[in-house]
């Protein structure tokens, strides 16, 4: 059974990534001209494998073989959702809300880039502490993280001082409401029916 988005490198394919993104998110890539702003702006591009307005042009083309560099890119999970692309953007195309999209297309279709394997960590160490306690829990979140990457000295130096300063609780605390919060995100992730 086709996927939807099988093709010929050389050729546009039915249900291209740009289709995909229109649908989900109502942004369209075909607004962007190409000025090259946003890029020459980003405070991360410098470090990205594939630049910003780049991304925007391999997902214009609806080439298969742009549209996985694209998603298999570690670029996508370097956008710091800063949003001064979109605000020098001349026609407002939303860069953020669109690499929102590509991590997720990204994260389904398994072509997460190897590189990002420790900032996936965080973003999942991240959302699992604010599932369970309804806001972020640093000391649990950075434990969690830890068992993940297994960077059990990074930055051990650090935390003492937090400690001290205030900064680290040692308990969660939890908010009033926090099992909605549990299920709202059963619900995103289709472990619980609405
Ligand atoms: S600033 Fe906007 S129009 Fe210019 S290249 Fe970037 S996304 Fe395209
Ligand atoms: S939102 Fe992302 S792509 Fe846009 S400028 Fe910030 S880091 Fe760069």
């Amino acid at each position: 059974m086709s996927s939807g988005y099988e093709g010929n490198d050389s050729h546009p394919h039915e249900t291209s990534l740009s289709d995909i993104l229109k649908a989900n998110c109502g942004e369209s890539v075909l607004k962007c001209y190409q000025c090259g702003k946003c890029s020459a702006g980003c405070p991360l591009a410098s470090e990205m494998d594939i630049a910003p307005s780049m991304l925007i042009r391999k997902i214009q083309t609806r080439l298969k073989v742009h549209e996985d560099s694209v998603l298999s890119s570690y670029a996508i999970w370097l956008c710091l959702t800063c949003e001064t692309c979109v605000s020098r953007c001349p026609k407002e195309v939303d860069l953020p809300k669109i690499m929102d999209f590509l991590r997720e297309e990204s994260l389904k279709r398994n072509m997460v880039n190897p590189k990002a394997k420790d900032i996936l960590a965080f973003h999942n160490s991240f959302l699992e502490s604010v599932k369970y306690t309804g806001r972020l829990y640093e000391v649990g979140m950075v434990g969690a993280y830890k068992l993940r990457t297994w960077h059990f000295l990074q930055d051990l130096l650090v935390a003492p001082k937090l400690f001290l300063k205030g900064k680290l609780g040692l308990l969660p605390h939890l908010i009033k409401g926090n099992l909605k919060i549990r299920n709202l995100f059963d619900r995103i992730t289709g472990k619980k029916e609405d």
